[in-house]
């Protein structure tokens, strides 16, 4: 018994030792670079960046290297935007802002002005801070802006602790009071005011970007990442828009639903359209009808349009509408009724009584019941018709 639980804690141990191992590799990397005194050198004056691109170290330790600051284990470099793949020099963020157009500015196209502040290097001290020379390593931290410690708890196990070093708040270096730039006071940004004009162009989807490369703040040692405007399509009161169609609601009376009809419709770009249907033929409530090419322009193909899908809400006349003589009259001119069913056995009457779905309080399943029913005979589901599938 005794043999078997020692030679279980033997395995424990063992088991420990190896799981700390691939790590322990990885910071004795990071041991080397530090305790090799041209890399640290390197990297206490330049950074990781200068390590990067003066260090020699090829493209195996950059990864290994970034894998350590940028990853999980160290983790103090994270956060500091993308690097990118040209020149190592690193990347900053990008600003994303929404921008709110209307459906006519994305059927006409438009340009518009943005105001926006942002940050740029300091003329007066070329992004420095300061006169040249002025400024100075942090000698608390090295230059790193951090401060690291690396703890052996056992062998093969080690802890490492980081903080924000509190002498030059994380920045690296100090810059003395009366060599600091005046204008930037050593931040080595001021705010601009920057006016971008943007082209909405004809056909311009919600959520789509338009990307203006290197307009971001800038920062010393950084490549300004892009402003990126998000196009949010305003919601229009007489059309809806799926894709590159046009969706209206549009209410017609019995008779023009049996007589024919002719409607104007206002579009985007201003014209008034003339929707006509003949005589003799037939809308039923609900129904679909489309007018080809007169839906939103293609994006970069403004002369290719989509269509417009007209859904009709068919209006019957209110009760009362028409003399019981007139109604015989009507009666003769409508299809005739099917035959009365004939019927056998004890019948008994029931009566049939107006319904508002609104005063109901158990109208909520009701009304659902109702909107199921109503079909959507064209097969389109536009948002503008109303289909209910739920
Ligand atoms: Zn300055
Ligand atoms: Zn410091």
């Amino acid at each position: 018994m005794l043999v078997v639980a020692g030679f279980s804690l033997y395995l424990y141990h063992v088991f420990v030792v190896f799981l700390c191992l691939t790590q322990f590799k990885e910071i004795s990397f990071a041991y080397e670079v530090l305790s090799n005194p041209e890399k640290k050198e390197l990297y206490d004056r330049y950074g990781e960046q200068g390590l990067r691109e003066g260090g020699g170290g090829g493209p195996g330790m950059d990864d290994i290297f970034s894998h350590i600051f940028g990853g999980g284990l160290f983790g103090f470099m994270g956060g500091q935007g993308n690097r990118s793949r040209n020149g190592g020099r690193r990347r900053g963020e990008d600003m994303v802002h929404p921008l709110k157009v209307s459906l006519e500015d994305l059927y006409n196209g438009k340009t518009t002005k943005l105001q926006l502040s942002k940050n740029v290097l300091c003329s007066s001290c070329n992004g420095q801070g300061g006169k040249t020379g002025a400024v100075q390593k942090c000698s608390t931290c090295r230059g790193r802006g951090m401060r690291i410690m690396i703890r052996q708890l056992a062998p093969g196990m080690v802890q490492q602790m980081q903080s924000v070093c509190t002498d030059c708040n994380g920045e690296g270096e100090v810059i003395s009071e009366k060599d600091r730039c005046k204008k930037c006071e050593g931040k080595k940004v001021v705010k601009e005011v920057k006016i971008l004009e943007v082209h909405v162009d004809k056909g311009m989807k919600h959520g789509q970007k338009i990307t203006f490369g290197g307009e971001a703040d800038q920062a010393p040692g950084v490549e300004p990442g892009d402003i990126v405007l998000v196009l949010q399509e305003k919601e229009h009161e007489t059309f809806k828009r799926e894709k590159n169609d046009l969706f209206i609601n549009h209410k017609i009376g019995l008779v023009e639903a049996l007589c024919g009809f002719q409607f104007t419709l206002k579009h985007l770009d201003g014209r008034q359209i003339v929707i006509k249907y003949p005589a003799g033929k037939v809308i039923e409530p609900g129904s679909v009808r489309v007018v080809r090419g007169e839906g939103m322009p293609q994006y970069r193909n403004p002369f290719e349009k989509g269509d417009l899908y007209v859904k009709f809400d068919v209006q019957f006349p209110d009760n009362n509408w028409i003399s019981p003589e007139k109604l015989t009259e009507l009666e003769d001119m409508l299809p005739s009724r099917p035959e009365p069913p004939i019927i056998t056995g004890d019948t008994e009457e029931v009566d049939l009584q107006d319904y508002d779905v609104s005063q109901s309080s158990t109208s909520g399943g009701r009304r659902e019941a109702y909107n199921d029913s109503s079909d959507d005979e064209s097969g389109h589901h536009g948002p503008g018709v109303q289909c209910a599938h739920q």
